[in-house]
């Protein structure tokens, strides 16, 4: 097979793996043992895959591959409990991902874009632009390369990490699917959340595709004036259709929607704010996760820590659990909204 041809197994279903096994000639049940390799077992390389023969372990690494991505830098928290990976992908784009140690919650976040179009004000990957979307590849690979980074096994995936997801909608299910595959890596489907700015069609097609994975929507403003202002794409899907769609997806799916809220001084975080988020979704059944804002040396800042707690006193009686995120990456950006990639 020419170089340019060589194929990488990751991010390929069992039905996959089967063609491609017609393609070298290899019998279908050859499709299920590199399946288990590849993701029950995880290796990174052909010569691991020891029940496969020599002859045939010599000839795929010759012919084909297996990772896509390369690590390029890894950076760690103080603690050590956040490390943030650079990875370079086969056409030289770099997208980030972060692995964070919680108690014995090990949680990965993953990239689903290089780059975003959405724009969102607060949002460090916005100001990169948009480049292109990650294949199904590239998105389990970093799945599978912050594995091997990690001692113990993930235990929980959110795709909120650079780009939106709902615009790359069909790789980012294929990834979250092969994730959630019993025959290979097996992380429960309540184990994974996928993180959108406000998709309402896709959040739609989410709901009606019965989806079991969990859905957050950054919703960041309680009423459409602050959310065009900070999230252009409040413009094209307001928040009456936003919340209409949320609603859909609960009567089909049963499944509570958590609301992501990045608190920002002076935009979002007055008692008017809160008390109007309460009206705004209470009558939906719901999470709501607060992110006090992780500065990244642009115009919002983080509210400070009395500002946050008169806010969540005045949620304290809402119908909807709060949880309230303080990202542990921020000192070396790796908190939310500050995943971005210079470019040199
Ligand atoms: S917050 Fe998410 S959707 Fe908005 S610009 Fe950043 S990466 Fe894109």
């Amino acid at each position: 097979m020419p170089q340019d041809e060589k194929q990488y197994l990751v991010g390929k279903t069992l039905v996959e793996l089967q063609d491609f096994c017609a393609t070298i000639d290899e019998p279908r049940y050859r499709a299920y043992q590199l399946f288990y390799w590849l993701y029950t077992k995880q290796v990174a390389v052909f010569a691991d895959m020891t029940n496969i023969s020599k002859k045939l372990r010599s000839r795929l690494t010759e012919e084909a591959g297996i990772h896509v991505l390369e690590e390029v830098t890894r950076t760690e928290s103080e603690t050590g409990e956040t490390r943030k990976v650079l990875f370079r992908t086969g056409d030289n784009q770099q997208v980030e991902a972060v692995l964070m140690k919680e108690g014995s919650r090990i949680t990965v976040c993953l990239s689903t874009q290089v780059g975003c179009k959405l724009d969102c004000q607060f949002c460090a990957t916005a100001e990169m632009g948009f480049a292109r979307n990650l294949t199904v590849a590239e998105i389990l690979n970093q799945f599978l390369l912050l594995q091997k980074i990690s001692p113990e096994r993930i235990t929980n995936v959110v795709f909120m990490g650079m780009g939106e997801p709902f615009l790359n909608y069909p790789r980012v299910i294929g990834a979250a699917e092969l994730i959630n595959h019993q025959e290979g890596i097996n992380l429960g489907a309540r184990k994974i959340t996928i993180s959108t700015a406000g998709i309402v069609p896709q959040i739609r097609r989410f709901g009606s595709e019965r989806q079991r994975f969990k859905l957050a929507i950054s919703l960041n403003a309680s009423d459409q004036a602050t959310r065009e202002k900070i999230m252009p794409i409040a413009r094209q899907y307001p928040l009456p259709e936003l919340l209409n769609s949320v609603r859909e997806y609960y009567d089909i799916t049963r499944n509570r929607p958590t609301f992501e809220y990045v608190l920002m001084a002076g935009i979002n975080d007055s008692q008017e704010d809160a008390v109007r988020l309460v009206k705004l979704i209470g009558g939906l059944p719901c999470k709501v996760n607060l992110i006090p804002y992780n500065e990244i040396g642009g115009r919002y800042r983080r509210p400070t820590d009395e500002k946050i707690e008169v806010f969540l006193e005045l949620l304290y009686n809402a119908p909807f659990t709060v949880t309230v995120r303080r990202s542990k990456g921020i000192g070396i950006n790796a908190g939310c909204g500050q995943l971005a990639v210079s470019r040199n």
